[in-house]
Parts: C-alpha cells; structure tokens; sequence
C-alpha cells in the first residue's frame, strides 16, 4: 500500500477491517459506496462546523496544501510557533494527521490538539467515530514527528444552546479537555495503527474479516453478498429486530440456517413478529386479523387529518429559537377526510426561501385543522416532536398545539401490533415496505425523490439555487414526495376500512 493511512481509513479499519481492505483494493466492488447526496450533505455540514468552530481560534492559520507540501508547511509553521494551526499536517511510518486545530502554550512550550466534531458529546467507546481514538491516533504521529503534545481537546455542538437573533459561536460549541483518556489510550491505538497497517497492506484479499453473519442486515455493509455468497438475499438477517437477539443469530449462523424456511421454530425461541414474518414467507400469503383492525380504526373520530412533514435539521442553527440540530419543518402535507365517504381534501405548504417556516406552518395548521377529529401519521412522535418545537418558537400557537397533540392516531400501530402481516414487509412496518405491498399502484421508487433524507437535501439545494428552473423543478418533486406520503396512509386506511 503506497498511501499512508489517514485518520479516516483508521477509523473505517477500526470500524471493519475488511471493508476498508476491500474500499482500498478493489474499489470496483464498491461502487455502491459512492457517497449518497445526503452523505456529502453530511460532509459538507462537518466542514460547517469546523469553519464554524474556527472562529473560537483567532488568528489561525490554514495550512492549505496536501501531502508532503502540507507536512512541509507545518513543520515550518511550528519552527516559528505560528499558532494556532488549522489542518496542521503530518506523515510518518505509513500514517497520516491532519488535525483540525494545533495551538502552541507559551507556558508548557508544548503544542495542543483539539478535534472538532459536529456532535453533542465526546463519543469515547465504540470502534466507529470514537473521538478519543481519533486523537490518540493524531497524538501517535505528532509526537513520532518530535512536535511536543501538552492537551487534548475534543470541541463539539453544546445541545443546550439555542440561537438568540445573532448566532453565539462560543455558546454554540463546548470544549472538553480529554487529556489523560486520550493518553491513556495512546499504547492500544498504536497497536490498533501496526495492525492496520499490516491487514490493509496485504496485497491478497484476507480470507477472514466480515464477520457479518452475526449482524442483523441493517448493520452489515453492501458487500456483505460479496463475502457471503452462502447466504440468500432474503435471510434470518431480515429477521425484525434480529440484530436486537445476537444469540438467536448466532444459533443460526453456526447451524448454517440462513434461509426463513428452514428455521426451526419448534427448536429456537423467536418473537412473535418474527415467527409471524417467518410464516407469512413460507405461505406467501398475508395474515390478517379484521376484528383487531376493526378495533382499532373504528374509534377514530373524523375528520381524518392525514398529515406528514419533512424537515431540514442542520447542525448550525439558522434561525433564532433554533438548537443544533433542530428540525425545520420546510414542508407538510395534509390530506382531509371529513366523513367516511366525503371527498379527499388535499393542502400542502413547501417553504420557499431561507426563512423560518414556523409561522407560515401555524398558520395554515390554525386555519385547516379543526378542534374535533384524528390526525394520522406513520410515527407520530416525529410529527408530535415538530409541533413541540413549533409551541416552543410560537408560544402564541401553543393551544393550538397543545390540543392537537391529543389527536394523534400512529397507523403504523396496526401494522406494528401484527394486525395485518405481509410477506412483502420483509419484517420491516416502515409505510416505504408497506404501501407497495397493499396498494402495490402506489410506489415510491418511480419518485424523483423517496425518502425524507433526500427530500431534506433537495430543499437546502432549492432555497440555495439561483436557478429558478432547478428550484421548479425541486419544487414539484417535494410536493409529489410528501403529497404521496399522505397520500399513502389514506390508501392503506382505505384498505383497511373495508376489510370489516
Ligand atoms: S458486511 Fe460487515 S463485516 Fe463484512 S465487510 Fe461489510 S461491514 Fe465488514
């Protein structure tokens, strides 16, 4: 391997070694890992904040080069105690730092790291993103280069602020000193850094390393079928809540059980929801209990609000009444069912420029919702959660709010309670498995956009275009994202309402 291992490919090894191997060796396996719009979106916003942060550092310096120019760079700005250093950059022994803030101490004549990191706290277990190990690996090639560290520091989003009319940076971020953790770690990262630099060095593909026959299928990565050819797309790992039951798994895997048919029910405990979705596989035919759906449908009272939202959550409040990560609710939709056979009202609302939206969502919420009925959503704690943050921006509106969190229904509950189980969910009660398997007309595949990450992407994009085709178009493609989600609980309501 020629390239030294930077911090990041640290991590990802720390994280799982054969898929850092694979990233770096055959990369055409990994096209899947090509970064999603929402993932740069995420990068994009860490540089947010660390252009944020850097303000709390006067005077800094950027070190702006890369490679050996950086490394150059560096050494000549620490030479002449230029402080502080941002990017401050080393390579030594096949390792790679790039820190993001180096400052000298006049009075230890030493030289001190700080981390800037987009998160609420110091993340100090776990082999992915742990902060500590983060430093501790900056702190093995400052200090093999001869540059003296005094402290570490970890500086991260305060999750108490919230923005007045100007945004406070220094109330905005905390910084943690981590010293002694960091050292303390300092002898099992290094033996963490041989071991990386000897497992990815090998220019054979290492036979051993996914170990992902034990992880439920949302933490297994895309080339799991790679090193796992055994193992049938649909599998005990789709099992709901599997990765949840490591034992169950394990029992599983060491029988080489993979396919839902052959598991053994009377031999192995499982839960309800995943004998359920066990069964329903095997007889390719939903399960479905009218008198419990009956149950629960029947009391809901009308008019039937069908309301969803999507929101924009950035770390770096924009508004005032805003914390670090609040959501910005830049769009609903709302269909209206006033009685069981009335016609579908449809009223929408998508923000259209970098404004809060607060206002202009109370309001129409004030004028189209009424005192009397049910509001539906497919997991009302997200919609209840944006109300909550509207009453506490809006205290004008929190009646209003108030009143209408006791109207919530959550449709995903019946669904959740088993009521109605389907091969086709796959395990899974999210609307994305369960509108195409009962109104297989309705899809969100065909959308332009399909999902609520990608949707909160395209609005930051249209209120930041000044390309008013782009904003058109963006424009149509959220209203038919969020209209079908509402769209879609009143389909699959429908659906519902005449199986009693
Ligand atoms: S499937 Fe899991 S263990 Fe295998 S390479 Fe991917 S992340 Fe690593």
């Amino acid at each position: 391997m020629t390239r030294p291992i930077s911090k990041t490919t640290f991590q990802e090894f720390l994280f799982c070694p054969k898929n850092m191997w694979l990233k770096l060796h055959k990369p055409e396996l990994l096209e899947q890992f090509a970064l999603s719009e929402y993932e740069q979106r995420l990068a994009e916003e860490g540089n947010e904040v660390e252009a944020c942060a850097r303000t709390l550092f006067p005077g800094g310096v950027e070190v702006q080069s890369f490679g050996e120019k950086a490394c150059e760079e560096t050494a000549r700005l620490i030479a002449s105690h230029t402080s502080p250093i941002f990017q401050a950059t080393g390579i030594v022994d096949g390792f790679l730092a790039r820190s993001d803030v180096l400052s000298y101490d006049n009075g230890t004549d030493m030289w001190d790291l700080y981390e800037i990191k987009g998160t609420s706290s110091v993340h100090t277990s776990g082999s992915d993103r742990n902060h500590l190990d983060d430093l501790a690996f900056q702190l093995s090639v400052h200090r093999r280069l001869g540059v003296p560290i005094g402290r570490c520091f970890v500086t991260h989003l305060n999750s108490d602020y919230v923005r007045s009319s100007e945004l406070d940076v220094s109330e905005l971020f905390t910084t943690e000193d981590v010293t002694s953790l960091v050292f303390d770690r300092l002898p099992d990262v290094e033996a963490k850094m041989a071991a990386a630099l000897e497992y990815l060095g090998r220019t054979d593909e290492p036979v051993i390393g996914c170990e992902c026959q034990y992880r439920g299928r949302s933490n297994q990565c895309t080339t799991f079928a790679y090193s796992h050819p055994e193992v049938p797309a649909y599998s005990v790992h789709d099992l709901s809540r599997i990765g949840a039951s490591k034992k169950k798994l394990q029992w599983l895997v060491e029988r080489n059980i993979f396919d839902l048919i052959e598991v053994p029910l009377d031999e192995i405990a499982l839960s309800d929801i995943q004998v359920n979705q066990i069964n329903v596989h095997h007889r390719q035919t939903p399960m479905i209990s009218p008198d419990a759906i009956r149950d629960e449908l029947e009391p809901l009272q009308f008019p039937l609000y069908f309301l969803d939202y999507e929101t924009f959550a950035p770390a770096i409040p924009l508004f005032p009444g805003y914390g670090p990560f609040d959501k910005i609710p830049f769009q609903f939709s709302l269909h209206i069912l006033r009685t069981k056979e009335g016609e579908l009202e449809h009223v929408e609302y998508l923000h259209p420029d970098k404004t809060d939206p607060t206002e202009s969502v109370a309001v129409l919420l004030h004028e189209h919702i009424g005192a009397k009925g049910t509001i539906i959503a497919w997991n009302k704690s997200f919609e209840m959660d944006v109300h909550k943050r509207i009453a506490y921006r809006l205290p004008q509106f929190a009646p209003l709010i108030e009143r209408m969190q006791g109207m919530f229904y959550d449709l995903k509950d019946v669904f959740h309670k088993q009521h109605y189980v389907h091969p086709d969910f796959k395990g899974s009660v999210s609307i994305k498995y369960v509108l195409p398997a009962i109104v297989p007309s309705l899809q969100y595949k065909e959308l332009s956009i399909h999902g609520g990450a990608q949707a909160s992407d395209a609005w930051w994009t249209m209120v930041t275009s000044d390309m008013p085709e782009e904003r058109q178009l963006i424009a149509k493609d959220l209203k038919t994202y969020c209209g079908l989600d509402t769209y879609a609980m009143y389909a699959i309501w429908k659906h519902l309402r005449e199986l009693w």
